[in-house]
């Protein structure tokens, strides 16, 4: 029934209304009728205090509030203004110090910066590979610009990362494309809040390195949720290993200012590139530009200039950290209640670390989230399983959820 309209479809599936949408709403009717704190509506993908109400950080806000209006009002450059830049890279990078060439390109959003990589490192019909436990947009962006998608196995049957699936891929696909663009969204992956561990790193980088030399590869990694993930130098610490690829495998950073600053509807991101010479780093600049300029030309200037004045001032960044990391911890114990809680009831949760979201492993979803929705529990389906916001439920709920979802499945 997609083919009555006028629109080309294009070989992209677009559903008649979006199904997270329609869990959220039906959600926000149930809080409405039985209250907020006999509710749990984990669907959201931004992180809400215990209420329900949206967090901002207080000290972004003051910033914000202190722009002069030609800050927000004039264009910006293509690529981003110097001082956002030089900030997006602080941000990103933390205190490693690369030897290797930066370039950067400030995009609408992480989504502008996986739009501008597969438009620029992958071609017209090839597909583009990430875990099959993802944030389900990658597909879409993808579908969007004529790129196919392929997933592997983000886990073996033990519930380690599963090199051999990610190898097996990679070989695959490259036999039939001379050009692959790899995501990878780590530390506290959206869905399952993974992250991968030096050791696991060391291992991705050795298995691209035996890509055959007259093979590109891209790899993304999306660090959308990095600054919620722990500690800010630990999940760091993988990015050293990226200087170890060769110059065939181009490493990309997607750093989205969306959780970071509470800036999800500001659209302030960027892309970073490690390049091993200053020529590609240069050509990434130039070709991520252009793709800017031919889709939504300038990226917005208010955000950039609040992160500029932000790493521009060492007492107010200090400021800014500190209230972030009075939220992280308590996201991070949300995360610890949640899976305590799961390991007294026995149920199996994908392998965990931090972030925003936590997932089961089930089969049929879409009638567990229904079961569930019964019980006033609220979350996503995904493909392999249930997706649960703990970002946007009070660490009692996160405490209390699991047994219903136990529940719920030993109902079927
Ligand atoms: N990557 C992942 C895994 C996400 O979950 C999101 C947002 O939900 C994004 C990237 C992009 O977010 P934004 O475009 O707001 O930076």
């Amino acid at each position: 029934g997609e083919t009555m309209g006028l629109a080309a479809l294009n070989g992209r599936v677009i559903p008649a209304q979006d199904k997270v949408f329609g869990i959220s709403g039906r959600a926000k009717d149930a809080i409405k009728a039985k209250g907020h704190e006999n509710v749990a509506n984990a669907t959201i993908g931004a992180l809400l205090d215990d209420d329900g109400r949206l967090i901002v950080l207080s000290s972004v806000d003051e910033a914000v509030k202190n722009l002069k209006p030609v800050q927000y009002a004039e264009y910006a450059p293509i690529a981003g203004i110097p001082g956002f830049k030089e900030a997006a890279t602080k941000a990103a990078l933390g205190d490693f110090k690369t030897d290797r060439h930066i370039g950067v390109v400030a995009t609408p959003g992480g989504t502008g910066a996986l739009r501008n990589t597969i438009a620029n490192y992958s071609c017209p019909g090839d597909k583009i590979l990430t875990h099959d436990w993802c944030w389900p947009n990658y597909q879409n962006i993808a579908a969007e610009q004529g790129r196919g998608f392929e997933t592997f196995e983000m886990f073996d049957e033990a519930g380690k990362f599963n090199f051999a699936d990610l190898e097996y891929k990679i070989n695959k696909l490259l036999r039939i494309q001379d050009r692959l663009v790899l995501i990878l969204n780590t530390p506290a992956n959206n869905p399952t809040g993974y992250s991968l561990s030096v050791y696991e790193w060391q291992q991705v980088v050795a298995i691209l390195n035996r890509v055959p030399d007259d093979r590109i590869v891209a790899l993304l990694v999306d660090i959308a949720y990095i600054d919620f993930a722990g500690d800010e130098k630990e999940v760091r610490a993988f990015l050293p290993e990226l200087e170890e690829l060769r110059s065939n495998v181009l490493p990309i950073l997607a750093y989205s200012a969306s959780k970071t600053f509470t800036f999800y509807g500001f659209r302030c991101a960027a892309m970073l590139c490690l390049a091993d010479d200053e020529e590609t780093a240069d050509e990434f600049v130039r070709v991520c530009s252009y793709s800017s300029r031919s889709s939504w030309s300038n990226s917005p200037r208010g955000p950039q200039e609040v992160i500029a004045e932000i790493y521009s001032d060492a007492e107010l960044l200090a400021k800014v950290d500190e209230e972030r990391k009075g939220f992280r911890e308590m996201l991070l114990s949300r995360g610890r209640a949640f899976e305590d809680a799961a390991g007294k009831v026995g149920l199996k949760i994908v392998p965990f670390r931090a972030g925003f979201f936590v997932s089961i492993p089930c089969e049929d979803p879409d009638a567990v989230c229904k079961r569930l929705e019964e019980n006033d529990v609220y979350c996503v389906p995904m493909d392999k399983g249930v997706r649960v916001s703990i970002a946007s439920i009070s660490e009692t709920k996160c405490g209390k959820v699991p047994a219903i979802i136990k529940q719920a499945l030993d109902s079927f």
